[in-house]
């Protein structure tokens, strides 16, 4: 089966009211917040600016886009950020420009509110999530990867429970629509099916350690979950990049998984 990439053909899709997501190898979103709007993350690339100040003309007017929300500051979620302060003056909030409290920081328009809120010990230490709690969409930047260990510090059991910790909280929030920073749109169903992925290839890679497999053969032997298959690049590359951290981190002394 032929499985579509957003990153071979980027799609504009309107999400809820007042709410647009330009879908490709990194995900863009903006959103009418009545006189003004937000823009969440600003892609890797210089390239696309003019397609996508165009498309953001298209929906939402000639409405300045006030703020500009970065998930986190990779590279790959700010490349444009200056082009925006450059066209509109926007102001830029993450959690290296803003102070957010571990409550999240709300910002109110007259037609909606948002809330920035951070979530932590997942992929980096500076990640927030941003929720629209009148449509019920949470933009998660990198916390979920379709599949991939997004943790950029060390996997150890103490870091699998912070990671633990991060879904749990995410998936409280409530969301019906979750957009990560990168790939399709997806909802709790696939957080919580990556969160049993985790734990299930933990226990598949230590049995095959114990019973004294070579790392090569635990790569060759521990296959991609059937149901996880079309999983945005998850059987090109995604699945054998997990079980290859997966080993390294058990080699390394993890052996119990967080209860
Ligand atoms: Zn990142």
């Amino acid at each position: 089966m032929m499985t579509t990439d957003p990153a071979d053909n980027p799609q504009v899709a309107q999400v809820a009211e007042g709410l647009w997501v330009r879908v490709e190898v990194d995900t863009i979103g903006w959103i009418d917040m009545g006189e003004w709007a937000v823009v969440i993350d600003t892609h890797e690339s210089r390239s696309i600016k003019d397609d996508l100040f165009a498309a953001i003309a298209e929906t939402i007017g000639d409405k300045p886009v006030r703020t500009v929300i970065n998930t986190h500051t990779h590279y790959d979620h700010v490349r444009l950020n200056r082009a925006f302060q450059k066209k509109y003056d926007s102001e830029i909030v993450n959690q290296k420009t803003t102070t957010i409290p571990p409550d999240g920081l709300w910002i109110d328009g007259s037609k909606r509110r948002l809330l920035v809120q951070p979530m932590v010990g997942c992929h980096t230490d500076k990640d927030c999530v941003i929720w629209l709690p009148d449509c019920k969409v949470l933009f998660i930047g990198d916390i979920f990867g379709w599949g991939l260990i997004n943790l950029m510090g060390r996997l150890t059991e103490r870091s699998a429970r912070d990671i633990l910790a991060a879904h749990d909280k995410t998936m409280a929030i409530g969301a019906e629509t979750i957009v990560p920073g990168h790939g399709p749109m997806c909802t709790n169903a696939e957080l919580a099916r990556w969160v049993e992925y985790f734990k299930w290839l933990h226990g598949e890679v230590l049995a095959a350690m114990d019973a004294g497999k070579k790392d090569k053969d635990i790569m060759r032997d521990v296959a991609p979950p059937a149901d996880m298959h079309d999983w945005w690049r998850f059987v090109q590359w995604k699945h054998e990049h997990s079980v290859d951290r997966m080993i390294k981190a058990i080699r390394k002394g993890w052996r119990e998984f967080p209860s």
